[in-house]
């Protein structure tokens, strides 16, 4: 794996473009242009990883479109030392993003081949602040409880009760929400007084948050 000027030239040219469609947090644009995205790409596609757009990571699924996991991180608005839990590891470009922004992620992703792949592509790349996890998101982490932040990466069916009990007081979680085409990105914040505000912030589309493993 090698990092060129020619590659950190077009991610500084993604962050312009994020940037443009609305992502303002300096310290989110910053990670964008540290973490290397053609990583996460096998080698021939490496051309790609720079455009934003998402891209097929083998198991059916995708990494995620620059612009959304941009957006899902300022929606979750981290602090240095925040444990993170994320849903879907998938590449594991996101939990990149956040192990970047000096958080402690615990990731769980429910297919064993890219629960592999991610673990192998993240040892490279020399983060240590990323735990992984092979199981079904639905559950959590209960062990590693309570989370400040929790960022689900998959289109959820409804929001799981587990996760919720696993937010911290005024802990955020971040989850795509099924609506009839695509999902709704929500915003869940558990206030002083242990009741939750929801906000809403537009339409994505996201693969399916599926129950088991496989
Ligand atoms: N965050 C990823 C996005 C991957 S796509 C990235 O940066 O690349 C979403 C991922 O969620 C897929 O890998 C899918 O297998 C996984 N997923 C779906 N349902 C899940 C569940 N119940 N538990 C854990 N992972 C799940």
């Amino acid at each position: 794996m090698e990092d060129t000027f020619r590659h950190k030239g077009l991610r500084n040219r993604l962050v312009q473009e994020i940037a443009g469609k609305g992502i303002t947090s300096e310290k989110v644009l910053k990670a964008i242009e540290t973490v290397p995205r053609h990583y996460f790409f096998d080698s021939v596609f490496t051309d790609q990883a720079y455009a934003d757009k998402p891209f097929p990571i083998g198991a059916g699924q995708t990494i995620s479109q620059p612009f959304t996991v941009a957006f899902q991180t300022q929606l979750l608005d981290v602090q240095p030392g925040d444990k993170v839990l994320e849903i879907g590891t998938g590449s594991g470009y996101q939990a990149a993003i956040l192990a970047a922004l000096r958080t402690r992620v615990f990731t769980i992703e429910r297919q064993r081949e890219l629960f592999r792949k991610s673990q192998q592509t993240i040892a490279l790349m020399g983060y240590k602040n990323i735990n992984f996890f092979y199981g079904d998101g639905f559950d959590g982490k209960a062990s590693y409880a309570p989370f400040n932040r929790i960022i689900i990466t998959c289109g959820a069916p409804f929001v799981p009760e587990q996760l919720v009990d696993q937010l911290s007081i005024g802990g955020i979680m971040v989850v795509p929400l099924n609506d009839k085409k695509n999902q709704v990105m929500n915003r869940i914040t558990r206030l002083e007084n242990g009741s939750l505000k929801y906000e809403k912030f537009g339409n994505f589309s996201f693969v399916p948050m599926l129950k088991g493993t496989q």
